[in-house]
């Protein structure tokens, strides 16, 4: 506390990323980083855009950026928005988009970083639980008793627990609710989800949003996208310029791009991950280890006779980190992140001596 913040920062309470700990050798699979690197070409980019060129600014409205994603996407670049990882977008979205009078409907189980949005740009929100196995309801998206969403987000697949909803059931939501921005964080989809980006023509409604940090393994170059109507895009443009016209400088901007054009390294690591995550339940599920079903590239599980609490902090003393939430519902659970084998391997080891 200081006399010198203001009123609103008095009120913040901020959100705490996982940890990213100084030490040699972790087995680091607590943030979901993707356990292989980022495209050879995007690396390539990134060094040859290194140069005197970065005397210069950037491209403020990223052009090439917005094109590349555009096309692989099947929309204009006017309805693609970029920012400074997934989670600068999400906030602009938040200021731009879902601050209204009526409140933003979310689940009670989902992306810790919602509420914090709430907080900062003081937006009113209900929060609904998710059904007994954690999936989200639908039908509890829909306006009913009179009353209806001023805005609605939810990460699909959802974060922390990796379940996914169809897309069927993303445009139930979508389509019910016409006087309201429906947000899908879609931070983990592209491994094994289907994009609600494929509804878009139909719904000006619908934001999608994206992330260069989880998919296409460039979780340190911070970016980030919003799929949408040209009229919600033109809405995040706005705060967008008028907090800093300049998010993504020279490199974000050359690796991002080049990671777009390499669609078969993208396909292939993708893959790899999943394939690792199949065998990484059936081994947590032979521990006795409850997984719910995950379509993301973590895992989310229970041991119904350790203390999750206990079983993250014996995990890191063995050197594997893992992220525990002390959160209503969710506080007997692991979050793992599916690593390479070999980090399986370790965190695998490490359980057998503790369960
Ligand atoms: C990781 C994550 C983000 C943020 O990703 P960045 O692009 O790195 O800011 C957003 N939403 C969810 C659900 C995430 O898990």
């Amino acid at each position: 506390m200081s006399r010198y913040w203001s009123a609103v920062v008095h009120g913040l309470t901020p959100y705490v990323p996982g940890e990213q700990p100084k030490i040699a050798n972790l087995v680091k699979l607590n943030t979901n980083e993707h356990p292989y690197g980022p495209s050879p070409l995007a690396l390539a980019a990134i060094q040859a855009a290194a140069d005197d060129g970065l005397r210069l600014y950037p491209d403020p409205n990223a052009d090439a950026l917005k094109a590349a994603l555009g096309q692989r996407f099947g929309l204009a670049p006017q309805q693609v928005f970029v920012g400074n990882g997934s989670d600068e977008v999400l906030a602009h979205a938040f200021m731009a988009l879902l601050r209204h009078e009526q409140p933003l409907w979310r689940p009670d189980v989902g992306y810790s970083f919602y509420p914090v949005y709430c907080g900062l740009y003081g937006l009113q929100q209900r929060a609904i639980a998710l059904a007994d196995d954690f999936s989200i309801r639908p039908a509890d998206y829909l306006p009913q008793g009179g009353q209806q969403a001023g805005a609605i987000v939810f990460a699909n697949p959802n974060a922390p627990t990796g379940r996914l909803l169809g897309l069927d059931e993303v445009e139930r939501i979508v389509a019910g609710n016409p006087q309201a921005v429906v947000l899908v964080d879609e931070a983990y989809i592209d491994f094994g989800g289907t994009s609600a980006a494929a509804l878009l023509g139909r719904y000006p409604n619908l934001l999608v949003v994206q992330t260069f940090s989880k998919s296409r393994s460039l979780a340190g170059l911070r970016v980030g996208f919003a799929l949408g109507s040209a009229e919600l895009i033109e809405g995040l443009e706005r705060v967008k310029n008028s907090f800093n016209s300049y998010p993504l400088g020279r490199l974000a901007l050359a690796g991002a791009l080049a990671s777009v054009q390499d669609e078969a390294h993208f396909q292939r690591s993708c893959q790899q991950v999943m394939d690792t995550r199949a065998a990484l339940v059936a081994e947590l599920e032979a521990l006795g280890f409850a997984v719910l079903p995950s379509a993301a590239n973590f895992v989310f599980a229970r041991h119904p006779q350790h203390d999750a609490a206990q079983l993250a902090a014996d995990l890191r003393a063995r050197a594997v980190l893992v992220r525990h939430f002390r959160a209503p519902r969710i506080e007997q659970f692991l979050r793992i992140t599916v690593g390479s084998p070999e980090q399986c391997a370790a965190l695998l080891q490490a359980l057998r001596e503790l369960v």
